[in-house]
């Protein structure tokens, strides 16, 4: 049985995330998406509404779980019995900083291992940061993530500013 992690802040979640959890749904037997329940990065979506929107587009894949967790990841990645960690690569920018963080990871695990898919080539452009930064001057979305979540996003800038 080989279980993976994909952890990462989703804030929001976004097709570059979907593709990747689809790809390596496909791979594992058992697929833990693990949110970063990081304060200090000052999220825009609480933990509890990122777990519901993973959850919402995730119930079409019967062995995707999503869960959260905080403090280091490979603490939890072991905590929760996984052997693979999961990242996804956009671009060369993403991979220095990706490989020292798999370097040390297996320095303190040598259990666990580190893959990384690289991005499809229609969402390399595409990052959280880029939708909150779009969403926030209230243009379209759509093409970044699933219909269903768009209002969502769209009510956390009229709530913010209203
Ligand atoms: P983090 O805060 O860890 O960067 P993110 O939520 O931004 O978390 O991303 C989680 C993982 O998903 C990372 O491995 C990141 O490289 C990957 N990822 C994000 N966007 C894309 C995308 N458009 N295509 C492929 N992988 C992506």
């Amino acid at each position: 049985m080989k279980r993976a992690i994909y952890p990462g802040s989703f804030d929001p979640v976004t097709f570059g995330h979907i593709d990747i959890i689809e790809r390596s749904a496909k791979m594992a037997d058992e697929l833990v998406v693990a949110i970063l329940n990081n304060s200090a990065k000052n999220p825009l979506f609480s933990v509890k509404e990122r777990v519901s929107m993973l959850e919402e587009i995730t119930n079409h894949l019967p062995n995707v779980e999503i869960t959260y967790f905080d403090g280091l990841l490979i603490d939890y990645a072991k905590k929760m019995e996984a052997s693979i960690i999961i990242r996804g690569l956009r671009a060369v920018t993403d991979f220095e900083y990706e490989l020292q963080i798999a370097q040390t990871n297996r320095i303190i695990n040598s259990h666990i291992d580190t893959i990384f898919l690289t991005t499809s080539l229609e969402y390399a452009y595409l990052s959280s940061t880029i939708v909150k930064e779009v969403a926030s001057y209230g243009g379209d979305i759509s093409n970044f993530v699933p219909e269903k979540l768009v209002h969502r996003i769209y009510q956390k800038y009229t709530n913010v500013q209203g």
